[in-house]
């Protein structure tokens, strides 16, 4: 149970201890859906353990909009300057810039001891009303709960903003909702249907409902496809992504064309411009064994890969070793490569005498390979 970064809560504790009353078998596990090996345990029942008096507040933002570091402040004020004891829990996505944020805090005059993300909100705020639709941004509201919604609408169209689902959810539980007009105008780009890789998987993961991807859906060998970052387009102005396609060398025709596209650095990141050069100069036969730092982070997290591929198929290929040997793992792929033509060479040496294609022959003969 537990895997790095997943959350475990409480409703997994007891199904835990549950699956332990009743002659569990080792080996189990919990949280995921291993439709592969079936040793996953279900969670039955939810359960709400969170101590009474604790106010539960999530706020929805995006990367460098300023949303974590306000609450950041607020907790730290209302920590400071009353009797209250405060929680924060801030959750990112792996962007450096313009991806989503989620704010956890809570409340109340006891310690908190949930240590947990919220699983139950009685307040929402919703600072970029194009994640409506996206993700489930009513998740886990209470009865009764608030809704605080950024909007340049006007108050009578504010409800039609939201879908069906959420309609529903704050007609039944009686939901106030109010709006706030705080917006910078931010451009969006739906993802399009992509494949089986971006339907079942990558859609899933940006609408924050990984969790509930089936094992059986990750490729077996590890490898994801590139040229995927574009299908979560962000618009957040600075990108360098943006930027960089503004600048005209980059558009003459005789100009190679980089692969790569969209990475989510910070903005104006100084390192973005040699990867996009050294893939103009190499790209099509390229193997990348990134170092972990910044450039392993916006340049291969999973499920979107802003490395690209031409009309032919052809790109880098990436990979990440995670520890700080680095030049080793490079190495290695250095050696596969190399023993890879060597068999190749050794292959083609015993082919040529039983050829009776004369040009193939002499081509092979030629070729580089030999
Ligand atoms: S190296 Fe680039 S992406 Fe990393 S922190 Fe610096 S500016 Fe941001």
């Amino acid at each position: 149970m537990g895997s790095p970064r997943k959350s475990s809560a409480s409703s997994m504790v007891k199904a835990v201890f549950d699956h332990l009353d009743s002659n569990g078998w080792h080996g189990f596990t919990v949280g995921i859906n291993d439709d592969v090996t079936h040793k996953s345990i279900s969670v039955k029942e939810e359960i709400d353990t969170e101590q009474e008096g604790i106010a539960r507040c999530k706020f929805w933002g995006y990367g460098s909009d300023g949303t974590v570091s306000a609450n950041k402040s607020a907790i730290k004020i209302i920590g400071e300057s009353t009797d209250l004891f405060v929680q924060g829990y801030f959750q990112y996505d792996s962007n450096k810039s313009g991806g989503y944020t989620v704010s956890h805090l809570r409340f109340g005059k006891k310690p908190i001891q949930s240590e947990y993300l919220l699983n139950k909100v009685d307040f929402v705020a919703l600072h970029r009303p194009q994640y409506i639709g996206q993700y489930d941004i009513l998740e886990g509201i209470t009865e009764g709960g608030t809704f605080l919604i950024n909007s340049s609408q006007k108050p009578e169209n504010i409800f039609r903003l939201f879908t069906r689902d959420m309609q529903e959810t704050i007609w039944k539980k009686k939901i106030k909702v109010f709006a706030i007009d705080a917006s910078t105008e931010i451009k969006e780009l739906v993802p399009a249907g992509s494949g089986e890789f971006a339907d079942l998987v990558i859609d899933p993961i940006l609408r924050l409902k990984g969790d509930t991807i089936p094992v059986s859906r990750m490729p077996l060998n590890g490898a994801v496809p590139t040229g995927t970052k574009k299908l979560e387009y962000r618009g957040v102005p600075g990108n360098p992504a943006i930027w960089i396609d503004k600048l005209d060398f980059v558009k003459e025709p005789y100009i190679a064309e980089p692969y790569i596209e969209y990475p989510p650095s910070c903005s104006g990141c100084g390192e973005v411009p040699y990867i996009h050069l050294v893939t103009q100069l190499y790209g099509d036969r390229m193997m990348i064994a990134n170092a972990t730092c910044c450039t392993s982070i916006y340049g291969g997290t999973f499920p979107t890969i802003p490395y690209t591929k031409d009309s032919k198929g052809k790109g880098p290929a990436w990979a990440n070793s995670l520890f700080e040997d680095n030049a080793e793992y490079g190495f290695g792929m250095r050696m596969a490569v190399d023993s890879n033509r060597k068999q190749l060479k050794t292959n083609v040496i015993a082919l040529i005498p039983l050829l009776n294609n004369a040009p193939l022959r002499n081509a092979l003969e030629r070729s580089d390979v030999i």
